[in-house]
C-alpha cells in the first residue's frame, strides 16, 4: 500500500487555516496514506528572512508526491520593481517544476446560490484550463524598464508549450461527459487572435492538435467576448483552454458565477509534479479571524487525490477524492454550515468537521 509524501506550505493570511483544514478533512478521507511535511515560504518568511521559496522548501516540493499549498501574499511586501513577493512562491514551483496546465473547475453546486439567474447546480460544470508556464506572466522578473519612460513585458507563445496545453484539455475532454446543454464534449479556445500573432498561433497549434481529437467538437472565443457568454450561457462550455494570463482573469469571473474565490479548486500539474492550492489568494482582510471558507482548499485537496489516483493507479485515492467532493457537496446542501463568503455564518473550524462528519 502506497504512502503518499506531500509536502504543505501554509504561506500568508488565510493560507494557514485552509491549509490545515484541508490536511484535517484528507486526513479524515484516506486516513493513513498521506504524510503531510510543512515547510515554511511566502511573503512574511521573505520578510524575515530574505527567501520566498527557502532551497530546503523546493528540494522537499520537488522530492514529494504532491504540494499542497494554501495561499501566499501580504499587501506591502514588494520586491523594487513593485510587484508582489507573494505570489512569486507559486510562480518560482510553477517555473521550476514546469507545472505547465493549471486545471481550474467551474461547477454549480447545490446550495449554492449563483449570482446569474435561472441557473441550477449541476447546469454550469466546465473546466479552464490555463496555460501556465508562458503567456504574458513568462516575462516575471524579466520586463524591460527604459529609462522610467518606457516598459514592456514579452508575451511568450511556443509551439511545444501550446501543444502540450492544448492536448490536455483534449484528453481532460474525453473524461468528462460533455457541456450540460447538449452533453457535447468541447474544447473552447480563449484567445484574441484577431489582433495578435502570438495568439493567432496559440490558436494554429489547438486547432493542429484538435485533428486527433475527431470526437471532441473545436470552438473559438476571444478573451473579451468570452467574459460575456460565460455570463450568459455557461452551460455551453465543457473545457476551455486559454493563454496564462486570459486563463487567470476567466477563472476568477468563472469562479464568481458558482460562488465566488472561497469555492474555486485549482490544481497546477506538470508531468512529473502537482501543486495544489485554492484559486483565491491569501485574502489578508479576513485572515486570522476564522471566517475564510476552506472550501476552495479542500476541494484542491481532492483533486490532488485524484490526480495521485490515476498516476499511481491507486483506487482507493480516486474513490477518497469523490467522497471529498460528495462530503462538501452534502454540506453545501443541507445549508447548516454555510461559509461567510456564500452568505453564511459557519466558521472555517465549523465547515471542516462538518466535512469530516459527512465523510465519516
Ligand atoms: P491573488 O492576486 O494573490 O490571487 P487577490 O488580490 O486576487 O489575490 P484574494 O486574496 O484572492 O485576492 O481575495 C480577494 C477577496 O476575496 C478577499 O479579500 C476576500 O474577501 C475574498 N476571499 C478570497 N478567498 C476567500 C476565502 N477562502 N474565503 C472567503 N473569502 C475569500
Amino acid at each position: 500500500m502506497n504512502i503518499y509524501d506531500i509536502a504543505t506550505i501554509d504561506g500568508d493570511g488565510i493560507g494557514p487555516e485552509v491549509c490545515q483544514s484541508a490536511q484535517t478533512v484528507l486526513r479524515e478521507a484516506c486516513a493513513s496514506r498521506l504524510r503531510f511535511t510543512p515547510w515554511p515560504g511566502g511573503a512574511a518568511h521573505y520578510a524575515k528572512t530574505g527567501s520566498v521559496l527557502p532551497d530546503e522548501t523546493f528540494a522537499a516540493c520537488r522530492a514529494a508526491h504532491a504540494i499542497l499549498h494554501g495561499a501566499a501574499g501580504l499587501p506591502g511586501i514588494t520586491y523594487p520593481d513593485g510587484t508582489e513577493v507573494g505570489n512569486d512562491l507559486h510562480l518560482q514551483l510553477r517555473f521550476k517544476l514546469d507545472l505547465f496546465a493549471n486545471v481550474r473547475p467551474i461547477r454549480l453546486y447545490q446550495g449554492v446560490q449563483s449570482p446569474l439567474s435561472g441557473w441550477s447546480a449541476g447546469q454550469i460544470d466546465y473546466v479552464i484550463v490555463r496555460e501556465n508556464t508562458e503567456g504574458l506572466y513568462a516575462s516575471r522578473g524579466a520586463g524591460v524598464n527604459l529609462r522610467g519612460e518606457v516598459v514592456t513585458d514579452t508575451l511568450v507563445v511556443t509551439r511545444k508549450g501550446v501543444e502540450r496545453v492544448a492536448r490536455f484539455a483534449f484528453e481532460l475532454a474525453r473524461r468528462r461527459n460533455g457541456a450540460p446543454r447538449d452533453g457535447q464534449r468541447r474544447v473552447t479556445v480563449c484567445d484574441k487572435a484577431n489582433i495578435l500573432r502570438s495568439y493567432a498561433f496559440f490558436r494554429a497549434v489547438c486547432d493542429e492538435v484538435a485533428q486527433e481529437y475527431a470526437d471532441v467538437a473545436m470552438d473559438y472565443a476571444y478573451a473579451d467576448a468570452i467574459t460575456v457568454h460565460m455570463l450568459k450561457k455557461p452551460d455551453f462550455y465543457d473545457v476551455i483552454v486559454a493563454e496564462n494570463m486570459f486563463g487567470d482573469i476567466i477563472s476568477d469571473l468563472g469562479a464568481g458565477t458558482v460562488g465566488g474565490l472561497g469555492i474555486a479548486a485549482s490544481a497546477e500539474l506538470g508531468e512529473a509534479h502537482g501543486l495544489f492550492q485554492g484559486a483565491h489568494g491569501s485574502a489578508p482582510d479576513i485572515a486570522g479571524q476564522d471566517i475564510a471558507s476552506p472550501l476552495a482548499t479542500i476541494l484542491s485537496g481532492a483533486l490532488m487525490l485524484r490526480w495521485l489516483g490515476e498516476r499511481h493507479a491507486d483506487a482507493a485515492l480516486t474513490q477518497a477524492a469523490a467522497r471529498v467532493e460528495r462530503a462538501v457537496e452534502s454540506v453545501l446542501a443541507a445549508a447548516q454550515h454555510v461559509p461567510h463568503d456564500l452568505g453564511g455564518h459557519a466558521r472555517c473550524s465549523e465547515i471542516t468537521r462538518a466535512v469530516c462528519q459527512e465523510l465519516r
